[in-house]
């Protein structure tokens, strides 16, 4: 039997890539779209956008509640239950998730189950449950990105969380070291303070959130800072190690303007990603 041929396909089934596979087919264009993960949602729904955003929605009304009191009002007893928000993150994404999966598996465009490799610049073979090769005369490459671990002695010993780790961990760590002040570690760094514990960013550039503009990155820092947040800017970590007690960690930095000596913290969180566009093996 000859290979299935097709207008348009797109390689990933997350928000790009079914944004793309839907217009094509609303345009009448003979369309698929190839998806390997066996969760199908992409990193928006399931360890992305929505879920970090259920997290930060209960550290948003926990710091209404411990202000109560600046508005006449009263909430005694107020405390956090990690267990809690984590099963409401489950919860909501769970549903945007199921509701994804209906739209991927609508029919409008067919949906077909597999790693996606190209052979040709027209023919991709998907390797998968039942491997196949669709030909297309044009495609999209909505691969995504992974995880990306900085290369920092004594960081893999000592332990890190990551931003899929951080939105599965019911534990509110004392104290935690963001590493990096890009928008997901600001997030990260707003839902840890917010619900108590004590944050510190470390970041190697001048500014928060470097491709902003001075003044945005200006007030956001102020507003972090004003929560006691500690900030270090031009600062890069140069090692990480476990002291006792046993849960802590230390750090020290090359830059004047740092600690001089090493700082303690429970948990170093670690955010960064790297690119999937190159489609020749399944992310890992
Ligand atoms: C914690 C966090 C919070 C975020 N918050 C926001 C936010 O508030 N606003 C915002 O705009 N963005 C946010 N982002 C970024 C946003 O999630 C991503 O930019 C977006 O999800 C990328 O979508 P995508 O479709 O390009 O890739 P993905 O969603 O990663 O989809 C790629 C898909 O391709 C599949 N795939 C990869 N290789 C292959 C292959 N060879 N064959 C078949 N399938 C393959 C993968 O399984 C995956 O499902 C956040 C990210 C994180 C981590």
């Amino acid at each position: 039997m000859s290979d299935p041929e097709y207008d348009f396909v797109v390689i990933g089934g997350g928000s790009g890539g079914y944004a793309g596979v839907s217009l094509a087919a609303h345009l009448g264009l003979k369309a698929a779209i190839v998806e390997g993960a066996r969760d199908m949602g992409g990193l928006c729904i399931l360890r992305g956008c929505m879920p970090s955003k259920t997290l930060i929605q209960s550290a948003n009304r926990f710091m209404t509640l411990r202000r109560a009191r600046e508005y006449g009002l009263r909430a005694e007893n107020i405390s956090v239950h990690g267990e809690e928000i984590i099963e409401r993150k489950r919860r909501l994404i769970d549903d945007f998730a199921g509701h994804r999966r209906k739209q991927l598996e609508s029919g409008r465009f067919d949906l077909v189950r597999g790693w996606g490799r190209f052979v040709d610049s027209h023919t991709l073979e998907v390797h998968g449950q039942n491997p196949t090769r669709l030909r297309a005369k044009a495609f999209l490459i909505a691969t995504g990105s992974s995880l990306k671990i900085v290369d920092i002695p004594g960081l893999k010993e000592t332990g890190f969380l990551d931003s899929d780790t951080v939105l599965e961990s019911s534990h509110i760590p004392r104290s935690v070291i963001m590493l990096g002040a890009g928008p997901i570690a600001l997030e990260f760094a707003h839902y840890y303070s917010a619900l108590g514990s004590e944050v510190t960013i470390v970041q190697r550039g001048g500014q928060v959130l470097r491709d902003m503009d001075g003044d945005v990155a200006m007030a956001a820092s102020d507003a972090l800072i004003a929560r006691g947040v500690r900030l270090f800017l031009g600062t890069t970590l140069s090692r990480v190690e476990k002291s006792p007690p046993a849960s802590a960690s230390s750090f020290s930095t090359k830059a004047p303007s740092a600690p001089s000596k090493p700082r303690r913290s429970s948990t170093a969180s670690v955010v960064s990603r790297i690119s999937n566009a190159s489609p020749s093996k399944p992310p890992a």
